[in-house]
């Protein structure tokens, strides 16, 4: 399915200019979002592919810089489940993707949790540093051009109801610090209109 001469994404280099670094998690996220675009056959110029990220790890700035789909255009949305499930909705033909890690990093490449164990263990040497950063470097290679995609991820067709487009709030000044605050966002204290940071929470759960 990657392999359609059509479909065509942003190379990895770009993915290590914004995040930082190249490593095995934006490498993952990396082919979850080539496996979307092919598949759903749309980039997110604007909101017409939406992302549903259930970790905040090094992979989300992957799905970023590939598909489009952003925190800051709303069509990214996050779900702090801690896991490697990446949902993937097309507005305009009404499909939606799931991709799923199947196994975890330790399964996937144990001699990168071996060294990953060693360099970070109290009485790790030089040598044992610079063999992860090795074995590192060797798995991002791998996740991106050996493993083939059905053995990486499950990926299937869900149904699902799509959310609802990015709003534009209107903002109010909160009576305590007197900055600006998204009305949807705001709490109300004593009968005023306050920010959440500035807000004294109360619950009893
Ligand atoms: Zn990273
Ligand atoms: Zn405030």
């Amino acid at each position: 399915m990657e392999n359609n001469k059509e479909c065509e994404v942003i190379p990895f280099s770009e993915v290590t200019k914004f995040h930082g670094h190249s490593c095995p998690g934006s490498a993952i996220g990396y082919r979850a979002a080539k496996i979307a675009i092919c598949e759903l056959s749309s980039r997110a110029e604007d909101e017409e592919l939406v992302a549903i990220v259930e970790n905040d790890s090094c992979s989300v700035d992957a799905i970023q810089v590939v598909t489009g789909c952003t925190m800051g255009k709303g069509n990214l949305i996050f779900k702090d489940h801690g896991k490697q499930v990446y949902t993937f909705l097309n507005r305009k033909t009404g499909k939606a993707l799931r991709i799923s890690l199947k196994n975890n990093i330790d399964e996937i490449a144990p001699e990168f949790s071996k060294a990953r164990k060693n360099a970070f263990s109290p009485s790790a040497n030089q040598e044992e540093k610079n063999e992860f950063v090795k074995s590192k470097d060797a798995l991002t290679k791998k996740i991106l051009r050996d493993i083939p995609a059905n053995d990486l991820f499950k990926v299937e067709s869900v149904e699902m109801e799509f959310p609802e487009e990015a709003r534009i709030f209107k903002s109010i000044y909160c009576a305590k610090c007197g900055e600006p605050v998204a009305e949807h966002r705001s709490r109300v204290e004593n009968g005023e209109i306050v920010c959440i940071p500035c807000f004294n929470n109360y619950s009893r759960t």
